[in-house]
């Protein structure tokens, strides 16, 4: 008996276990696998294997049941995830339905997954900014959160690592607020968007620079990207299907084959990550427990180091579950703030505008990717009553319009015979920084459980003052520039849209400096349980205003090039 227990465990065991599949748990089980170690990655959803499982990718609009349109009654049963835009009958195979994982709204917060191998990297739009040193410095230099513990000057060879592989186009602009990376070639602007990046030039002096966007397309593949089996983006504009040319970067083309091909990798769908098991004895994290999404049973499974990637908040529920005589309010949390601190983008604000200039051009075809505009307000000193700033995007669109007045022949010649618009259409929308504040938290619910007998999470995160002074100050600012530009007809909305449907919430298991104040020291590591390591969103001390996929990135490969060099130490 006993030698059947001891199999049963070593077939258990494995060098390292991953939980989640996603962007940054692809970039954890490449790297780990890579170093050789034996991993385990555990993925609460289905398999969705590259290329076979894209059931739409492919599909004319005719081709769709509705046209593309959702059936009647599925956007009404789902009121939280039918407000994220890329949510469509082409999509909804990718999303997670609001009834399959309920959780606690103790204030309104539309909380956006993809549970499936990939994760979100399938639906992400693959805007790809770095940091720069202004935001992580941000929080010593401005008062708030903590000091992060690492700077720029650390991450920026790891974003070059991640850079290479994934296959980021973009422009080399020498803009202080957005250093450059390792780009492929960039997107080009068409004509309007190049004439208000000129335009601003000129007006401000280059303070307030207008570039294109920068994202994980593959513009002109790299020997290290067909190696990947993965070829050149041909601006379909359909990558929330999926993309069965692995032009765009996701897990699924890129990090999870690539890990596959190791040998070294065992992929488990169907796999809840109900918490993480730790040893008083060892005084350090052995295993975990998981519940088979088919059967109900619970298993275990042990390694020698974890790294939990199961997206920001579902990483901190994990953590505040995982609870033992040690650690009983949640893994590591002597302090009391986990589930605390967590922050998200601030997109409640749109401008549009009319611009009459250019009518003798348009655009044609399709560019998955836009201009953008690097954080401009409060960079180098302190200059409004509100702390941070805002990056934006930037588009121009001619447009056009067909006549659908008259019947028979009238209507064919006036479809068929679109006309262009006498105006460009110009638009900017904001992605503000928020502050972390111990007030916005996630908790485990006393009472509700999820169908797997987890507690629910219960999330309490709102706006502040700092986001709507920062909001006037983006319409005012964007209708200055506007106005200078020439644009007409300029209309601002605040949407006040509810926090999540930015996508990028953040924080909860922050790093820092002091094992006081923080959660996860300079590598990711949790201060009080030096095996377990948190890479993705719920690592972020601040949030900047970047796009923050391609910083979970860089943390992870980081992270497992330490976690590797200590367990070969056996330091861990
Ligand atoms: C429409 C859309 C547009 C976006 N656009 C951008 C963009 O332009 N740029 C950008 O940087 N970001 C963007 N994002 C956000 C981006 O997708 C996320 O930042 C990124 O996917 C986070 O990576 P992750 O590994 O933390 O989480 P995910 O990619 O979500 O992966 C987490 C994985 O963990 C699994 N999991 C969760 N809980 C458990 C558990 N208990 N046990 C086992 N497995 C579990 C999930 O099923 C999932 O597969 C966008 C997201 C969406 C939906
Ligand atoms: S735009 Fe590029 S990445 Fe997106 S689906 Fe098309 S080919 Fe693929």
């Amino acid at each position: 008996m006993a030698n059947l227990n001891t199999d049963a465990i070593k077939r258990r065991t494995y060098d390292a276990i991953v939980i989640g599949s996603g962007i940054s748990g692809g970039w954890a089980a490449k790297e780990l696998t890579g170093k050789g170690l034996k991993t385990l990655v555990l993925e609460r959803g289905r398999e969705v294997k590259h290329v076979v499982d894209y059931p739409t990718a492919q599909l004319h609009p005719w081709e769709l049941p509705n046209r593309g349109q959702m059936r009647s009654g599925v956007n009404e049963a789902n009121p939280v995830v039918s407000k994220c835009y890329a949510f469509g009958e082409a999509t909804e195979q990718f999303f997670v339905k609001d009834a399959e994982h309920p959780y606690v709204q103790e204030k309104p917060f539309d909380w956006i997954r993809g549970y499936q191998t990939g994760g979100k990297s399938l639906l992400w739009a693959r805007q790809t900014q770095r940091w720069s040193k202004y935001d992580f410095e941000g929080p010593a230099r401005d008062g708030f959160a903590v000091e992060w513990p690492i700077s720029y000057d650390d991450l920026a060879p790891w974003y070059s690592y991640v850079e290479k592989f994934a296959g980021i186009s973009g422009n080399r602009d020498g803009v202080a607020a957005l250093p450059d990376g390792e780009f492929l070639p960039p997107h080009p602007m068409n004509c309007v968007e190049q004439y208000f990046s000129e335009s601003m030039a000129k007006t401000f002096g280059g303070a307030r620079p207008i570039i294109i966007g920068r994202c994980a397309h593959i513009t002109q593949p790299q020997p290290i990207h067909l190696e990947q089996g993965r070829s050149k983006c041909a601006h379909r504009t359909l990558c929330e299907r999926g993309c069965p040319l692995g032009g765009y970067f996701s897990s699924n083309a890129s990090t999870l084959p690539w890990a596959a091909k190791t040998g070294k990798m065992t992929l488990r769908p169907h796999s809840v990550v109900h918490s993480i098991i730790y040893d008083e004895k060892k005084q350090k994290a052995v295993g975990v427990r998981v519940i088979d999404s088919n059967t109900k049973e619970t298993e275990e499974f042990y390694a020698k180091i974890i790294f939990v990637n199961a997206a920001a908040l579902n990483s901190n529920l994990i953590l505040l579950n995982s609870t033992s005589n040690r650690f009983p309010n949640g893994l590591g949390n002597d302090n009391g703030l986990l589930g605390k601190y967590i922050a998200f983008h601030n997109y409640r604000a749109t401008i549009n505008a009319n611009y009459e200039g250019y009518l003798d051009k348009t655009t044609e075809g399709r560019r998955p990717n836009s201009a953008y505009i690097p954080r401009f307000r409060n960079l180098l000193k302190q200059e409004t009553d509100f702390l941070r700033g805002y990056a934006s995007g930037f588009s121009a669109n001619r447009g056009q319009r067909d006549d659908r007045n008259g019947w028979g022949e009238d209507l064919k010649t006036g479809i068929l015979n679109p006309k262009l618009n006498d105006f460009w259409s110009v638009g900017s929308h904001m992605m503000g920084e928020t502050i972390p504040k111990e007030s916005n938290y996630v908790a485990l619910d006393k009472d509700q459980r999820d169908p797997w007998g987890i507690p629910q999470l219960r999330i309490s995160v709102d706006y502040d003052e700092n986001d709507v002074k920062m909001t006037k100050d983006f319409f005012e600012q964007l209708t200055e520039m506007y106005t200078k530009a020439g644009f007409t007809n300029i209309r601002t909305n605040d949407s006040n849209r509810t926090p999540g449907l930015d996508i990028h919430e953040m924080g909860g298991v922050r790093m820092g400096k002091d094992p006081k104040t923080s959660l996860l020291n300079e590598w990711n590591q949790l201060h009080h349980c030096k095996n377990v390591f948190v890479t993705d969103g719920a690592c972020m001390t601040s949030t900047a205003t970047q796009n923050p996929s391609l910083t979970y990135m860089a943390f992870t490969a980081r992270a497992a090039d330490y976690a590797v060099k200590q367990l070969k130490a056996k330091n861990l």
